[in-house]
């Protein structure tokens, strides 16, 4: 029985139960109209209001500027690595060619001779590969343009070991200088899933007037803390974590990497430069210019999503995303303080000034495979359930997402205490 459980499964994960019971209903008959959500059309009254109470309900919990826009895509979180790279890259490279365009006039043959020669010589996108989402991040975009273009300025394993868990100091992040004109954009995972990493602030580095573009994946903790929107170009995440179900990634998009402000390289002159022509559905101006319905958009996915956050509005009021910040820092504390307090048992696997909030990673007597296994037995016969790490890494992962209430919190921090004393 649902309620017998608490799930802390990463990603897909849980739903509020009111906005399930909701969906059940609506599935089969929407609005009265006899048919249920998934038959009516995208492009019909009802949709449309879908979206834009959806877009409201985000821009106001996140309190997101006039100046941005909001996207919905099909292409989950990943599809997303690649269309920052597609739309970012086509971005530079239609900039740089209007300056050149400028220093030599109309002489295409010299105008493309000199871009190439930039292109090979300046294009660098900048990473911040700090877990294992943002390493994939990395390789997509290598993969799209070309290794020698991809600047990764902070690699965390290689001052842990090998391993991800810390955020190594920003003084020695080797970002592409803004004497050279500095990086098509800076990426980094605000929080990394895999490997229970979450930066504690925005960097400071990547703050300021001509700061560079930065894109950050917010997969796994959009919607669980303030942000300050304006740091960023782009925003990112796939929904199924603290937002709603599989099937949507919602982009936050500055207003001015849009035309009519920012141009696009034409698909001829990406082509004749060795750079990769996106596909539509992922170019930024045709799903803006097209308010998301470009093609067909999964409504129920955004109506979803829509309810989510509506009720974040309506139980936090003027604080905003800052109630559920409170709730999920809280939450978070109550766990790791638990696990602190027996350090012959468990052990956190990040370092303490960049635990994630959201996805919290340990491993219990060593990362002893059997006692593991036991230990996530044992768990499940409480009903908390989800708890397995990535199989990449193994070990415990409790992911604390929005939809987890302090109860299940509080039951887990029980069964951590009777655990760690043999009850
Ligand atoms: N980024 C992060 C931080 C993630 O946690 C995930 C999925 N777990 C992804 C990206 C990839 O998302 P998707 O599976 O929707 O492509």
């Amino acid at each position: 029985n649902r309620s017998d459980v608490h799930y802390f499964g990463a990603g897909p994960a849980p739903l509020p139960t009111h906005v399930l019971e909701e969906a059940a209903k609506v599935l089969l008959n929407f609005k009265d109209k006899g048919i249920g959500i998934c038959e009516i059309s995208h492009r019909s009254p009802e949709a449309n209001a879908i979206l834009a109470d959806t877009k409201q309900a985000l821009a106001t919990l996140l309190d997101i500027p006039d100046d941005y826009d909001i996207l919905f895509l099909q292409s989950g979180g990943s599809g997303e690595f690649s269309a920052v790279v597609y739309n970012l890259v086509s971005i530079w490279v239609e900039k740089k060619r209007a300056q050149i365009a400028q220093e030599v006039g109309d002489d295409n043959d010299e105008v493309l001779k000199r871009l190439r020669k930039a292109v090979d010589e300046e294009l660098k996108l900048d990473y911040l590969v700090t877990g294992s989402w943002s390493l994939k991040a990395s390789q997509e975009a290598a993969r799209l343009v070309g290794a020698k273009h991809v600047n990764v300025a902070v690699d965390a394993r290689k001052s842990n070991d090998g391993r991800f868990g810390t955020i190594p100091d920003e003084s020695t992040w080797t970002l592409t200088s803004r004497e050279k004109g500095g990086p098509a954009f800076v990426y980094f995972c605000d929080n990394e899933t895999v490997d229970g990493v979450e930066f504690p602030q925005f960097p400071k580095s990547l703050v300021g007037e001509d700061a560079p573009w930065v894109c950050a994946d917010m997969s796994s903790n959009f919607i669980s803390r303030k942000v300050d929107v304006r740091k960023y170009a782009v925003i990112f995440g796939g929904a199924q974590k603290n937002i709603g179900n599989t099937g949507i990634a919602i982009v936050i998009l500055r207003k001015s990497l849009l035309p009519p402000v920012a141009q696009y390289a034409s698909p001829d002159l990406l082509r004749q430069l060795n750079l990769p022509v996106g596909p539509i559905v992922l170019d930024y101006p045709t799903i803006a210019k097209n308010n998301s319905l470009y093609n067909t958009l999964p409504i129920f996915d955004v109506w979803v999503a829509g309810q989510v956050m509506a009720s974040l509005v309506d139980s936090y009021g003027a604080k905003r995303i800052g109630g559920q910040e409170e709730i999920s820092n809280d939450k978070a504390r109550l766990i790791y303080d638990t696990l602190d307090k027996y350090p012959d048992v468990y052990r956190v696997v990040p370092d303490k000034s960049v635990r994630s909030r959201m996805n919290i990673c340990f491993r219990v007597h060593g990362g002893d495979a059997d006692k593991e296994k036991q230990f996530l037995a044992d768990a499940e016969r409480r009903g908390l359930t989800g708890l397995k790490g990535h199989r990449s890494v193994g070990g415990i992962r409790a992911s604390n997402y929005n939809a987890v209430s302090l109860d299940g919190a509080s039951k887990l921090v029980t069964f951590l205490n009777d655990y760690a004393r043999g009850a």
